[in-house]
């Protein structure tokens, strides 16, 4: 490590006040990418061919090259299912029928490629948070048989509430199991017929609001062989006051079994109620592109260093005062913006000794469909992909004293890009809310689950112009009125100087690893070391 950090302070040096790192091609991009004609940018629609075109057309310009063998673009096969004719969940059997309304008091989708869904009459168990983790001796569906029972979940994990990011599932710090992608794997593996999280907002991170946007309307996933028949019939949430009177009807303690199920005993409870539910699938198979371009190393060509973002958004969705377009301007047009900028420094500086490949994914906000695609048909190898950087929602409210990385403690990129933080004269803090599972939550997620070391970062709160209560309200205010709604727009007086100095950081620290020779790997202790290990030992 050591001998890594006197070579990154070094380059460090000679990287500082390059001004490479262009705020101009950001709002181009951004401002382009989000107006109303790109119609948000749904994947497979019409507005995804506007939307390539424009990637591709900005990548040829920056001097980049086709990155897949020739190619701009990688055809991502998807299925868009879109169910219809949406009955009531009704729990019976209890002091009196729980009718839960679609939208309303659940959303509930399926997996399964089947144009129909019926779920009846299926024993219900409460499984706590529904996690079985035998390296830490947790297992939450424990001498139990849930086949063709319909499971309830609790969101996050264990110790979310604890003030620490030390214990078993790392405190307030949300490991992968407290995902909903993991509980309803993890139902599925256990042979669930259906899964349904209860919501509530602290230790979700977001209001009902998001999961009935994201979990309504045409949902899409991948188009593999099997149609995922593996999985659960069903898997849904329900509102946390809905959760409360199921639990009530069927003469059970809610806070009581919730304690309970923060505890290592904690054994799975039977409600002694039926769940019912049905509804219909219109089922569509199209596929949807990745774009890649790529500037080819010189003396390592095969050795690649990776940045990545997402170019899709929400498309159309719920109107707020007459707007339907979800025009994702932050979230995350302006991270193809900051793909662009950097594609241009990096092309600018010329080639490197490695290879620079810049990844514009599709479908994150339907599951990090793009991403996973890429990581499980990699274009260039991942065992010769040395690292990366990926960009979701920059910031445009002004330079940071702080920078955040994001699911800190579990790779070496975080000793390396120290210098460059330090160069852009900021510090490094701890994540706001570890608890939000923020680095399991976009796509270099994909990316780590199968090795790579990742590395996700963002500004702090701490604005140089307005100071920590002005940057916490200011990111508040985004978060409640703005993010996966119509009214994340772009806005001509955004202050783009943050972005900068946070790409700048990305820039320093890839053009490092594209220069030098190291391969940073996980912490000892991080989830994914095993696998990087196993990979690059294939080498
Ligand atoms: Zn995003």
């Amino acid at each position: 490590m050591r001998h890594l950090l006197t070579a990154a302070l070094l380059l460090a040096g000679t990287a500082a006040n390059a001004q490479t790192i262009s705020a101009d091609t950001m709002k181009e991009v951004t401002k382009e990418l989000s107006s109303d004609a790109y119609e948000g940018r749904a994947p497979t629609t019409p507005a995804e061919d506007k939307t390539i075109a424009y990637i591709v057309q900005r990548f040829e310009k920056a001097g980049l090259k086709p990155g897949n063998k020739g190619k701009w673009t990688q055809d991502v096969p998807l299925v868009e299912i879109t169910a219809s004719n949406v009955q009531p969940l009704v729990f019976s059997g209890g002091k009196a029928p729980v009718s839960l309304d679609y939208r309303k008091d659940m959303v509930i989708a399926t997996y399964r490629v089947v144009p129909k869904v019926a779920v009846k009459d299926s024993d219900v168990v409460f499984v706590g948070y529904g996690i079985n983790a035998p390296e830490r001796g947790w297992n939450d569906y424990a001498g139990l048989d849930v086949k063709g029972k319909t499971v309830v979940i609790l969101v996050n994990d264990p110790d979310y509430k604890s003030p620490e990011t030390k214990g078993l599932f790392e405190g307030k710090a949300m490991t992968y199991y407290g995902r909903w992608v993991y509980k309803y794997e993890e139902a599925a593996r256990q042979g669930a017929a259906a899964a349904i999280i209860v919501h509530d907002t602290y230790p979700a991170a977001y209001g009902w609001g998001v999961v009935q946007s994201s979990w309504t309307g045409p949902q899409l996933e991948q188009d593999t062989p099997g149609d995922h028949m593996d999985q659960s019939q069903a898997i849904g949430w329900m509102q946390l006051d809905k959760a409360k009177e199921l639990f009530a009807a069927a003469g059970k303690d809610f806070d009581a079994l919730v304690a309970s199920a923060g505890k290592q005993d904690f054994k799975a409870v039977p409600l002694g109620v039926k769940a019912s539910v049905s509804w219909d699938n219109s089922i569509k198979r199209q596929a949807s592109k990745n774009v890649v371009g790529i500037l080819p190393g010189t003396a390592k060509p095969d050795e690649v260093v990776l940045y990545s973002a997402h170019w899709d958004h929400l498309g159309r969705c719920d109107a707020v005062n007459g707007d339907d377009i979800c025009n994702g301007a932050v979230d995350n047009a302006s991270g193809i913006g900051g793909l662009v900028a950097l594609a241009e420094a990096h092309a600018k500086a010329g080639p490197a000794k490695r290879s620079v490949v810049f990844l514009a994914v599709t479908a994150e906000e339907s599951g990090l469909l793009g991403s996973k695609f890429y990581a499980e048909n990699p274009v260039y190898p991942l065992a010769k992909t040395v690292g990366g950087v990926n960009m979701d929602s920059l910031n445009v409210l002004g330079k940071t004293k702080d920078f955040t990385l994001v699911g800190a403690g579990k790779s070496e990129l975080e000793d390396l890009v120290k210098p460059f933080v330090a160069v852009e004269g900021r510090v490094i803090v701890p994540e706001e809310r570890p608890e939000a599972g923020g680095y399991y939550r976009s796509d270099h997620f994909s990316f780590a689950k199968l090795g790579v070391p990742m590395l996700y970062g963002e500004s702090g709160d701490d604005l140089v112009n307005g100071g920590k209560e002005a940057g916490k309200k200011a990111a508040e205010d985004y978060t409640r009125n703005r993010y996966h709604k119509p009214q994340d727009e772009y806005d001509a007086n955004w202050d783009w100087s943050g972005a900068v100095s946070d790409l700048n950081i990305y820039y320093g620290l890839g053009r490092q690893l594209a220069e030098g020779a190291a391969w940073p790997n996980w912490y000892k202790t991080a989830e994914f070391r095993a696998v990087r290990d196993k990979s690059r030992s294939g080498q």
